[in-house]
């Protein structure tokens, strides 16, 4: 369920109109619904009740700071992958004791950062990096709290490139090498093991995938407090898909994960968290766009539009469909039209849909983008020199800005010349 509602005619984000919107910064821009976020945090948070636990927003799927400090104010707290986004969380006013740190790369100096200034966990990813956090932590005189992220060898039934939980992917450790990876955890000075972590990848349309894993996770903790290890926290990952068309299957809801995490691992008494990206911020977004030009092509036409595969890759980059409409409402009984809709950019990807059945729409019209909260904004770039597309953020009637467009001085003037030229 989301806040972009058709009301007298005209497509809302909440009480805004989106027209309004359009009107006052220009196209294209990405506007989210913060009562949307809230709903989605909490249908997470709620799912959980009973259970002592922590919702950390996996602030990759969009990073903004108004977004992550709505969230943190609601209680979320913050997975990051960077410590950009650490930074960011931090400047966003998250307490660094509800920041957890995952990732498969994270370097000497990141570990440093994140250490100094304080954090939940660091979700490990491997022995290498187990050795390198030890070190910086006895450099600093601290102990790391870990967890160890492992591998189940599961097929999460997804994309390809957004599949993270099977052996040939490059997260977390064989599942089979736990014990010996673990006790290699326990034997490092620097280095605190309070528990497990698994994330096994997005976009997940199904529970079984979540309820194999689990599952392991669960042996897992027995075995490895067997052999001394005091497990006493879960990371579960995040992963829960959203619907993108509206004809779809509807995915599984939050309150029947929260029953599948409680059914596989409520009796370890552990405490749990969990890390939704997609499913808090995708249905919280729109990506709203002009059209310039409607181009009679051979047997079909395309509707060009001022968004473009730099400002919303997820069409070009995983084949994704993400369900378009106009701002104003179709009025009853108009017939619908298959367009192309494409960007300006120069390369046949760049294109949003092709055969989509939309009513006759013409130059200066406005459409918006559902599902484009997650991995949208967070994804662009200024490929072909467009600048990234300013973020809105609605809340009840009012709505601000919450990132400017650039100006196009201050993207050239990034660039310096060498002396030589
Ligand atoms: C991307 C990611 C998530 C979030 O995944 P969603 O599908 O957006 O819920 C959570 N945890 C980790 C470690 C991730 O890499």
């Amino acid at each position: 369920m989301d806040h972009f509602l058709y009301r007298d005619g005209a497509l809302h984000a909440e009480d805004v109109p989106v027209a309004e919107i359009a009107a006052t910064v220009g196209t294209p821009f990405y506007v989210y619904s913060t009562a949307t976020l809230l709903r989605h945090f909490r249908l997470f948070d709620e799912a959980l009740d009973g259970t002592d636990h922590l919702v950390c927003y996996a602030m990759k799927a969009a990073s903004n700071q108004a977004i992550l400090k709505t969230l943190a104010q609601a209680g979320a707290g913050m997975d990051v992958v960077s410590i950009g986004e650490y930074l960011r969380a931090k400047a966003a006013g998250v307490p660094g004791d509800r920041i957890v740190f995952s990732g498969v790369g994270k370097t000497a100096e990141e570990i440093r950062t994140a250490l100094q200034g304080g954090l939940r966990q660091f979700n490990v990813e491997s022995e290498p990096e187990m050795e390198a956090i030890s070190a910086v932590a006895q450099e600093l005189g601290v102990v790391a709290p870990i967890t160890v992220r492992v591998n189940p060898d599961v097929d999460a039934r997804t994309h390809a490139k957004i599949a993270t939980g099977k052996s040939e992917n490059k997260f977390g450790i064989p599942i089979s090498r736990a014990r010996e990876v673990y006790a290699h955890a326990a034997a490092l000075p620097g280095l605190e093991v309070i528990g497990i972590d698994v994330h096994i990848g997005s976009q997940l349309t199904e529970l079984e995938p979540f309820e194999l894993a689990y599952k392991k996770v669960a042996d897992l903790t027995e075995v490895l407090r067997a052999d001394g290890h005091d497990i006493r926290r879960l990371d579960l990952g995040g992963g829960l898909g959203i619907p993108y068309t509206r004809s779809n299957e509807a995915p599984p809801l939050p309150t029947d994960y929260g029953a599948l995490i409680k059914r596989t691992l409520g009796h370890l008494g552990c405490e749990i968290e969990i890390e939704p990206g997609r499913l808090i911020a995708g249905n919280a977004g729109l990506l709203v766009s002009r059209v310039i030009y409607v181009k009679q092509g051979e047997g079909r036409d395309f509707l060009i539009v001022d968004a473009a595969m730099n400002d919303l890759i997820r069409p070009a980059m995983y084949d994704a469909h993400h369900d378009i409409d106009p701002v104003i409402e179709p009025a009853p009984g108009v017939e619908a039209y298959p367009y192309d809709i494409v960007g300006p950019v120069c390369e046949t990807g760049d294109t949003f849909a092709r055969q989509r059945p939309l009513p006759p729409l013409a130059a200066g019209d406005l459409i918006a983008v559902r599902g484009a909260g997650a991995y949208g904004a967070v994804m662009s770039s200024e490929y072909n020199t467009r600048p990234l597309v300013p973020e809105v953020m609605v809340h009840g009637d009012q709505f601000a800005v919450i990132r400017r467009r650039p100006t196009f001085d201050e993207i050239i003037n990034r660039d310096t010349i060498p002396e030589w030229l």
